[in-house]
């Protein structure tokens, strides 16, 4: 097999890469290890209760328990189907904020600048929300507000304002601090994946080759020039030239652990794996950062919640409503409102995101909703400091690697969520949300002192999904790839997925990854065509 560009992982990046890249012709060959995307829990927003530890969809990756998080196993849902984990996630669209960019930009990553990524968030959606200048009108991805609010959203945004929160009447227009309700990447009934999107439209052209059940093994180097994979695909070791470039897109854990293991690492650690050293790189597999995240959880009287709506009898009515209008519980992804703020008022931007979801889980048995209607709040880091690791702890590539998260060990992101617990309290006690509050379940009205809040973040927080930064980018000499995503010191290769994120994004990823996709593409077409003057 032989293509112009050969991509390992058709996830959120992975997609928008194939098709940007064979949109102009050039020969592309897209390995996914997952299957096709043909499960109608995909398609259905509320089929994403179902997708996280699925046995066919989710790598089912867990990281090593820790004692800053009580020793508890972690689980890391990713997704493994055409669309990656755009396939299986909570649909929330938000784009991050103008200083997330700015920073990167400051940091030596030149052309990264909020200025210079504005134009690809435009290119890739599809909405009628905010303004022109801001928001794409004609991209690939439609963004969609909820079709239908419950009244408890509606109070909880209320209830924000109350307590000092200015509405953002766009949550992805300029207006970076506030709360407003959230966008979807859905389009009417259907999830919105950036394999129903962008790959549903490239995928009859010739020059597209899409290989599923196809697992990326080994890069192979010609001296220090990446020249294919290895892949093995229905118990079959293959192998797929590059001949302009690979590019790998396998995602935050993935990414790090196919170079480590195709000799690109700390030279140390690799050879006691036994894996030849291609390039001494230690940074690759560090600075993983993610959004932790702590539930307060309440009880709530004479409220519609989604745990009602998705229970028998009354589920039979909401897939009633969802076929003939496309509405109801069964379009809700995992958010419906947001407040963006600040844990101090000295922060430069808003370091906190509340995620309000109008129904509760059960924490003996998640990700089941408990049988009394209940909401939920988490407080989550939306600027972390916490940083940990993306190991190989072997040289098969069918062993998943050591995934340490280093929650808390920056001990201002526990001050941080302490904080966001004590706001998601100040916002529950206003009066138009206050007389429904039945009882806080967690952490409960016995947590009142920082330090037993404290507890309940070690205890209870978790992860919200949102791996970021082990491959990533810079000028610097620690950086694993340069601002045009190319992998310093080796010719030939990219990483294009969330792993090259210096910091992680405020807020939800998918929006900023699909953006980087878009723009890491013209970036390759840009130098293609240079090299070709
Ligand atoms: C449960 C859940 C809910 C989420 N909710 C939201 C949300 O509401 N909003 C939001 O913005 N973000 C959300 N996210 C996060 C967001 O979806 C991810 O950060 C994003 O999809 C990651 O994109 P990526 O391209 O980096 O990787 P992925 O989309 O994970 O793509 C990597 C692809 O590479 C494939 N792959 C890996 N290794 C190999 C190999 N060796 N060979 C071949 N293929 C390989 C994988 O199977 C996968 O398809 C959520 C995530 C999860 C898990």
């Amino acid at each position: 097999m032989e293509a112009d560009y050969v991509i390992v992982g058709a996830g959120s990046a992975g997609c928008v890469l194939a098709e940007r890249l064979s949109a102009g012709g050039a020969s592309v060959i897209l390995l996914e290890a997952g299957p096709r995307d043909r499960s109608v829990l995909i398609h259905v927003p509320a089929g994403v209760a179902k997708l996280s530890g699925h046995p066919v969809y989710d790598w089912g990756f867990e990281a090593s328990p820790e004692p800053l998080t009580g020793g508890r196993v972690i689980k890391l849902p990713r997704g493994k189907v055409l669309g990656g984990t755009s396939s299986i996630n909570g649909m929330n669209f938000v784009r991050g904020v103008a200083a997330d960019f700015d920073a990167w930009a400051q940091a030596g990553c030149r052309g990264w600048s909020y200025d210079d990524v504005l134009p690809h968030f435009k290119a890739i959606e599809q909405t009628e929300s905010g303004d022109d200048h801001t928001r794409g009108r004609s991209g690939p991805i439609a963004v969609e507000p909820y079709r239908t609010v419950l009244p408890i959203t509606h109070r909880f945004v209320a209830a924000a304002q109350q307590a000092g929160f200015t509405l953002m009447p766009d949550i992805n227009g300029d207006a970076t601090e506030g709360v407003g309700y959230s966008q979807m990447s859905r389009r009417g009934r259907f999830r919105q994946s950036t394999a129903s999107t962008f790959l549903a439209a490239a995928r009859r052209r010739p020059n597209l080759q899409i290989e599923t059940g196809a697992v990326a093994t080994r890069l192979t180097f010609q001296g220090l020039r990446c020249s294919g994979v290895d892949f093995r695909q229905d118990g079959v070791d293959q192998h797929a030239v590059a001949r302009r470039e690979m590019i790998v897109s396998a995602g935050a854990i993935c990414s790090p652990q196919l170079l480590q293991i195709s000799g690109i690492g700390a030279a140390a650690q690799l050879r006691d794996l036994g894996v030849d050293v291609v390039l001494d790189r230690p940074s690759v597999g560090h600075n993983l950062s993610d959004h932790y995240t702590a539930p307060l959880s309440a009880r709530v009287l004479d409220a519609l919640t989604v745990n009602q709506m998705r229970r028998w009898p009354r589920l039979g009515l909401e897939m009633l409503r969802w076929v003939v209008t496309g509405r109801g519980a069964l379009t809700f992804g995992a958010t419906t409102a947001s407040v963006y703020c600040r844990s101090r008022p000295d922060v430069a931007s808003p370091d906190l995101q509340l995620l309000f979801f109008p129904g509760s889980f059960d924490p003996a048995n998640m990700p089941e909703l408990e049988r009394e209607p209940g909401l939920r709040v988490s407080a989550t880091l939306a600027r972390p400091r916490s940083r940990g690791t993306v190991l190989a702890t072997s040289s098969d590539p069918f062993a998943a690697p050591q995934i340490k998260l280093g929650y808390l060990s920056d001990p201002d992101d526990l001050r941080v969520l302490v904080e966001g617990l004590k706001i998601a309290r100040r916002i529950l006690a206003a009066p138009a949300i206050a007389p429904l509050i039945r009882r806080e379940t967690a952490p409960g009205a016995q947590a009142q002192s920082d330090e037993a809040i404290a507890q309940h973040v070690r205890n209870a927080g978790t992860t919200v999904h949102h791996l970021a930064g082990t491959c990533r980018m810079g000028e610097d000499l620690e950086a694993v790839v340069d601002s045009r995503l190319r992998v310093r010191g080796i010719g030939g290769l990219r990483v294009i997925d969330a792993s090259i994120m210096p910091t992680v994004t405020t807020g939800n990823i998918n929006a900023p990854i699909i953006m980087i996709a878009d723009k890491g593409a013209a970036m390759i077409l840009e130098d293609a065509a240079t090299l070709k003057h």
